[in-house]
C-alpha cells in the first residue's frame, strides 16, 4: 500500500518508498514515481503488447535483390557472385512469406524455402554476409557453431539450443523468431566420418546432421525457453522452423581434391565441363552436391540446402580494400577513436601494406587484420589521449617496431 506524501517528504505512489530509498524519483504534477517502478511498468506493458498484438506477419523492409546487393557492397568487399546469389535467395524467401506462399492452405501453390550453403575458406566473409543481411531486414539473427552440437542426450548442445538463442534474439517473441535467420558455421566439421572404422556412434557427425535435418526441413520443435534442459519445470515453447532461413557456412578444407577427381572422370555427358576449360586455380567454383556428399554431408541435408555458393580466397588487393573501404572499416574505426580524443590519425603510406602482408603471412585472411592493427595501435591508444598534440602520425617505422615487439 502506497504511503501518502506527508509534509515535504516525497514518496513513490506505486511502491510507497521515499526519495532516499529509491535510485531516482520522478516528480509528476502532484505525485511521484520511482525509476524502479517505471522499469517494472515498462516491462509489463511491453509483455502485454506482445501478448495482445500479433507479430507483424510480413517483413516490412523487404528490398529488391539489387538493393540488397548494394547494401551488402557497403560492408562486404568482393565476393560478388555470392552476394548476388544470397540477395536473390533472401529476397525470394521473404517474398514467399510476405505473399503467404508458405503453406498449402493458400491457393494450393506452396513454394518451398531455399536454405543456403556457403563454401569458402575461413575469414572470407561468410558470417559477415549473413549478419549484414539480417541487420538490413531487421530480423532476429543468431550464429551457431556446428562443432558444439551433439545428438540429443550426449554431452554438448542439442540442436534445439539453436532455436533457444534465436528466441532470445527475438526477445522471446515466437512469431518474430519464426522469421529469423540462423547462421550455422563450420557445417563441414559435422561431416560423416565414414572412413573411420570406429565402432562408437558418430554422435557429433552424422547424428547431428540427422538432428539438424529436422530444423532445416521445417517442423514444429519443442524448445526449452531459457537455460536449456536444466530447468525442467519450464514449459517448452513451440517454434515452427518452416520460415526460418538457415544459412550454413564451412571451409570444406580439401574438397578441391574431390572436385578435381570428379571433374577428371566426368568429361563427357550432360552438364559436364570441358577438361580444357577447367580453371584449376579456382576448383571451388565447380562445387556440386556430389562433392559435398563425398565430403560427408548426408544427402538429406544437401537436399535441404538447395542454394550452394562459394567464396573466393581474399587476395592482397581485397585485404587492402577491407582495411579502409567498408562502412565500418577497421581503419575508419581507429580514426573515429582518435577523433573522439581530438586527434587526427595520419597513416604513412606503406603501413597498410605492412598490415596486409602480415595478415597474408599469418594465413588468417581478413580475420587476422584486426589483431594486427590492435598490436600496432595499443601503445598509441594508451599514450595519445594524454598527449597535447593534434595529430598522431603512424609511421611505417613505428608500425614495424610494434609488430616485432615481443613484449
Ligand atoms: P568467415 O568466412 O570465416 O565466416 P567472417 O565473415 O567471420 O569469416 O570474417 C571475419 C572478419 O573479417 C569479418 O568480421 C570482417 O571484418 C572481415 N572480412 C572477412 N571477409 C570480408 C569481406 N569480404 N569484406 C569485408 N570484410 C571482410
Amino acid at each position: 500500500m502506497a504511503k501518502k506524501n506527508t509534509g515535504n517528504e516525497k514518496y513513490c505512489v506505486f511502491c510507497g518508498r521515499s526519495e532516499n530509498e529509491v535510485p531516482l524519483l520522478l516528480q509528476g504534477l502532484d505525485s511521484a514515481i520511482c525509476s524502479d517502478c517505471v522499469k517494472l511498468c515498462y516491462d509489463y506493458v511491453s509483455n502485454m503488447e506482445k501478448a495482445v498484438s500479433p507479430a507483424p506477419e510480413k517483413i516490412s523492409k523487404l528490398m529488391k535483390p539489387k538493393e540488397i546487393k548494394e547494401y551488402l557492397d557497403q560492408y562486404v568487399i568482393g565476393q560478388d557472385r555470392a552476394k548476388k546469389l544470397l540477395s536473390v535467395a533472401v529476397y525470394n524467401h521473404y517474398k514467399r512469406i510476405n505473399n503467404n506462399l508458405v503453406s498449402s492452405e493458400s491457393d494450393g501453390l506452396e513454394i518451398e524455402k531455399s536454405n543456403i550453403l556457403m563454401v569458402g575458406p575461413t575469414g572470407t566473409g561468410k558470417t559477415l554476409m549473413a549478419k549484414t543481411i539480417a541487420k538490413l531486414l531487421e530480423v532476429p539473427f543468431t550464429i551457431v557453431d556446428a562443432t558444439v552440437l551433439t545428438e540429443a542426450g550426449y554431452v554438448g548442445e542439442d540442436v534445439e539450443s539453436i532455436l533457444s538463442r534465436l528466441l532470445q534474439e527475438a526477445d522471446y517473441n515466437v512469431k518474430l523468431a519464426e522469421r529469423g535467420i540462423v547462421f550455422i558455421d563450420e557445417i563441414d566439421k559435422i561431416a560423416r566420418k565414414s572412413d573411420n572404422p570406429s565402432i562408437t556412434r558418430d554422435v557429433s557427425g552424422e547424428g547431428v546432421q540427422q538432428a539438424l535435418l529436422k530444423l532445416l526441413e521445417g517442423s514444429v520443435v519443442n524448445v526449452p525457453p531459457k537455460g536449456g534442459r536444466k530447468h525442467p519445470e519450464q514449459d517448452f515453447v513451440h517454434v515452427n522452423t518452416q520460415n526460418i532461413l538457415f544459412i550454413c557456412g564451412g571451409a570444406f578444407e580439401g574438397i578441391e581434391r574431390r572436385i578435381a577427381q570428379r571433374l577428371n572422370t566426368q568429361v563427357i555427358g550432360y552438364g559436364s565441363v570441358n577438361r580444357k576449360q577447367i580453371d584449376k586455380e579456382n576448383l571451388l567454383s565447380y562445387v556440386s552436391a556430389q562433392d559435398l556428399r563425398s565430403y560427408g554431408l548426408i544427402p538429406e541435408i544437401i537436399g535441404r540446402l538447395p542454394v550452394v555458393t562459394y567464396l573466393d580466397q581474399l587476395d592482397r588487393a581485397a585485404l587492402l580494400r577491407i582495411l579502409t573501404e567498408p562502412k565500418n572499416a577497421i581503419i575508419r574505426q581507429y580514426e573515429k577513436m582518435f577523433e573522439l580524443d581530438g586527434l587526427k590519425l595520419e597513416i604513412e603510406p606503406g603501413v597498410l601494406d605492412l598490415i596486409v602482408d602480415t595478415a597474408i603471412e599469418n594465413r588468417l585472411g581478413a580475420r587476422g587484420l584486426r589483431s594486427i592493427c590492435e598490436k600496432i595501435m595499443t601503445d598509441a591508444m594508451y599514450e595519445a589521449p594524454s598527449s597535447r598534440k593534434k595529430t598522431f602520425e603512424l609511421t611505417l617505422e613505428y608500425a614495424k617496431s610494434r609488430l616485432t615487439d615481443t613484449e
